[in-house]
């Protein structure tokens, strides 16, 4: 057994699905287990949907229109024969959607959001599935929400791995009977009510690794639009370079501080089987990318994480006592209470600083709590830079024109919350 893990990038339009097929006729010549995100940036749309939906914040008959034209349009590339039954069946799912718009939201937010997002994986699955079967690379189509088992916490589904393992073995394995190829989708799964969850953004890399666990793979491949991973985002740096190889816990210190090419959940469950993983361009696939297995020795390259859109919140004490141990489990509760990863923090003695990506939905009502106890002063608009393996040039570099709030240096690694000079 096998996993791929075909991302956004890798369906964002008809001629990307028509490459999944050919690097499936190629690489897939053993079991495999495909895990398929929503097409391009269509979980930002269905976002938009969900947010014009539950807050009356937009006109949801236009986004959901948008997402139907972007979803027929690689139809009818794929499909020159209208009369496939595939049209039908994508046709269905947005009179569903269309349905529970007109509904007035009866539940929270993020319940919604878990029922609407998780649409994309459904539509890309059923796209993607249907063109490979009758491309020639025969597949069976599996709803992933009867397998993957969750809890009810929505929009970050906690896995139940006995239940979940159960439910592969009687309702994934079996179907390799009658083909080498099931297809299904990443990010969602479901409750024992059958509503449906989702694990996080970004959440199909989790999935594919979930997989791989439960069936015992000997491999994931997640397919990139880039050669690997690489020692900076190239959104953000020139030069980058791959990194060929990377041990379990390199990756997961990347993917801790931030480095979005894998997501963090991904790398624990492949660990704890010893499965490698593979990052690999989907442009070249014959390339061979990198892979993250066990190992002892540690990545010498220089490596750079850039987070943007963060804000640094500055907790004190109203009463001007010291930040100890009774502010502290106060302050870590009630951001455990809002689910607010802390990505850097410090403290002095009347002031504790938190970095952290500026979610709104989550910091307004964080902030709120906090400000029962604490004065709270915040900074928006601030970036978290991470250097591993870093050294004095590169720092100089990076800091240029920006301003310093908070620097903190371990043996192998820099933090800096920094804000351009222009803005402040
Ligand atoms: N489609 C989801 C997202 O964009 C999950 C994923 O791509 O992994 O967050
Ligand atoms: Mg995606």
């Amino acid at each position: 057994m096998q996993v791929f893990k075909f991302g956004g990038a890798s369906v964002k339009d008809a001629e990307a699905v028509k490459n999944i097929s050919s690097i499936l006729k190629k690489y897939a010549s053993e079991p495999t287990i495909v895990v398929i995100s929503a097409m391009g940036k269509m979980t930002n749309k269905l976002e938009e949907l969900t947010n014009a939906y539950f807050h009356k914040a937009g006109d949801t008959q236009k986004i959901l229109n948008e997402i139907k034209t972007f979803h027929f349009s690689i139809l009818e590339k794929l499909f020159p024969n209208k009369n496939a039954s595939v049209y039908n069946d994508i046709e269905n799912v947005f009179v569903e959607l269309a349905w529970a718009l007109e509904d007035e939201p009866s539940s929270t937010y993020n319940y919604h959001y878990d029922q609407l997002v998780s649409q994309g994986e459904i539509l890309s699955t059923k796209i993607v599935s249907a063109y490979l079967n009758e491309s020639g690379v025969n597949n069976k189509w599996l709803d992933v929400r009867g397998i993957i088992q969750t809890d009810n916490s929505y929009r970050e589904g906690n896995v139940d791995y006995e239940l979940s393992e159960t439910l592969v073995n009687s309702q994934l394995l079996p179907l390799f009977k009658n083909q080498d190829i099931v297809l299904t989708q990443g990010f969602i799964g479901g409750t024992s009510e059958n509503f449906t969850t989702t694990l996080g953004r970004e959440g199909s890399d989790y999935t594919a690794a979930l997989l791989a666990y439960f069936t015992n793979a000997k491999q994931v491949i997640i397919w990139k639009d880039v050669p690997g991973v690489l020692n900076a985002d190239p959104k953000y740096f020139k030069n980058t370079k791959k990194i060929d190889e990377l041990t379990y816990h390199d990756a997961i210190e990347l993917t801790y501080f931030g480095a979005s090419v894998i997501h963090p959940k991904t790398i624990k469950p492949l660990q704890n089987k010893n499965i490698p993983l593979y990052v690999r361009s989907f442009i070249q696939p014959d390339e061979a990318g990198t892979v993250i297995k066990d190992g002892d020795k540690r990545i010498a390259v220089t490596s750079y994480i850039f987070k943007t859109n963060q804000i640094l919140l500055s907790i004190q004490p109203k009463d001007f006592s010291f930040i100890a141990e009774d502010n502290l489990s106060v302050i870590f509760n009630l951001f455990s209470k809002h689910h607010v990863r802390i990505n850097m923090m410090q403290n002095s003695a009347i002031s504790f600083s938190v970095c952290v990506d500026d979610d709104k939905q989550k910091i307004e009502p964080l902030i709120q709590d906090l400000q029962q106890h604490f004065k709270v002063l915040y900074n928006n608009d601030v970036q978290l830079m991470t250097i591993r393996n870093y050294d004095q040039d590169t720092i100089a570099k990076l800091s240029e024109n920006k301003l310093v709030l908070i620097e903190q240096r371990s043996r192998h690694t820099v933090q800096m919350v920094m804000k351009d000079i222009e803005e402040v």
